[in-house]
């Protein structure tokens, strides 16, 4: 039976998460509605809680790591999706603008029609909630096999996708460097090997050093050991073929210019850090090294899709970085867990 209200989380103002209800809207010809299950609280999620990123204002009915299952679908959507099939979210995007012809929805120039639209009151796009009703073009189809939380990884790992294919790895050959072991460090440490590389981790946290290793990766502790020197040796002198950053930290963009290889090495600028870093580049060097800066954010609709086939396949394992699973009811709880540092992805379930 279909509900008449949603139940869903927003942040009044920093630091104060609450749990409303709304009533459940008409659903269009072309729209499906969602049971949902989890959304994961996303570093953009929290940050907004801790008062870091106010930019969009308050209030804020944040989360847009959700997955859940097919309870009702309009009618004109198509048989690609039927109810109790498993989904993900995607981004809302118009699918007629300059970027959206481009594939890049994250992109989407009348992301307003969005948002904010979405109702009078509230910014944001209601991912902590228990229902969820969106066009049908903004969910990809889940494997049932997957846990919901991991399911809901299909956002963030389709940046990280983005950034493979901007990295170009060399399947079988390449070694890659991945500073930060965090969550979007390890998940861009886990896809680099899906793509072939061999991948070392640097990390000096001791928790996020245990969980990387028993993921399978060579592990550099900048605490214990210099990282550049360890990195040539265990490259034979040579050097990393390319280092992800995966913190916005000075110091970490810094290592990457002396760990990558001297010459036709790659760097991937994959973190924003508040406040921002700095990164001593002479240009002479870049020119010399013929060194590539990449620069990756947003995902475009096939990075999406493609996300979707590397967790459904287990191809990209991301179970261990899910840190715990709490309750809507007690979302402060939630946004405090996930702010604590160390701490990986944090699940809101939804019942
Ligand atoms: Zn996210
Ligand atoms: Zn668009």
């Amino acid at each position: 039976m279909i509900p008449n209200k949603i139940k869903f989380a927003y942040l009044a103002e920093k630091g104060n998460a609450k749990v409303t209800e709304m009533p459940m809207p008409e659903l269009l010809d072309d729209e499906i509605l969602v049971k949902q299950d989890a959304c994961n609280i996303c570093t953009t999620d929290y940050q907004q809680w801790q008062g870091l990123r106010e930019h969009q204002g308050y209030p804020m009915a944040g989360g847009h790591e959700g997955a859940g299952t097919i309870v009702a679908k309009g009618s004109k959507v198509g048989a690609t999706f039927e109810v109790g099939d498993c989904v993900s979210v995607i981004y809302d995007y118009c699918g007629y603008c300059d970027e959206c012809k481009h594939g890049e929805v994250t992109g989407c120039e009348n992301i307003k029609q969005f948002g904010k639209n979405y109702s009078d009151e509230f910014y944001g796009i209601f991912g902590f909630a228990n229902y969820f009703i969106r066009k049908a073009k903004s969910f990809v189809k889940m494997s049932p096999d997957l846990a919901p939380s991991e399911a809901a990884f299909v956002e963030p790992l389709s940046s990280v996708i983005q950034n493979m294919k901007k990295l170009r790895i060399k399947s079988g050959t390449d070694t890659v460097v991945v500073i930060g072991g965090g969550t979007m460090g390890l998940l861009n440490a886990e896809t680099a090997r899906a793509f072939g590389a061999r991948v070392i981790v640097s990390e000096l946290m001791e928790k996020k050093i245990e969980i990387a290793e028993s993921m399978g990766f060579e592990v550099v502790n900048p605490k214990k050991e210099d990282p550049v020197q360890r990195v040539k040796e265990l490259t034979n002198g040579k050097g990393a073929d390319i280092v992800i950053v995966a913190v916005g930290l000075t110091i970490a963009n810094n290592q990457a210019l002396e760990m990558v290889k001297p010459k036709d090495g790659k760097i991937s600028m994959y973190a924003a850090g508040y406040p921002a870093p700095e990164m001593d580049v002479d240009p002479n060097k870049v020119h010399y090294m013929r060194l590539e800066l990449i620069g990756t954010y947003g995902s475009t609709l096939e990075d999406f899709y493609d996300a979707a086939q590397m967790l459904n396949t287990g191809r990209v394992d991301v179970s261990k970085l899910v840190e715990t699973h709490i309750p809507l009811d007690d979302i402060q709880k939630a946004f405090e867990t996930a702010s604590t540092p160390g701490n990986y992805r944090v699940s809101v379930t939804l019942d």
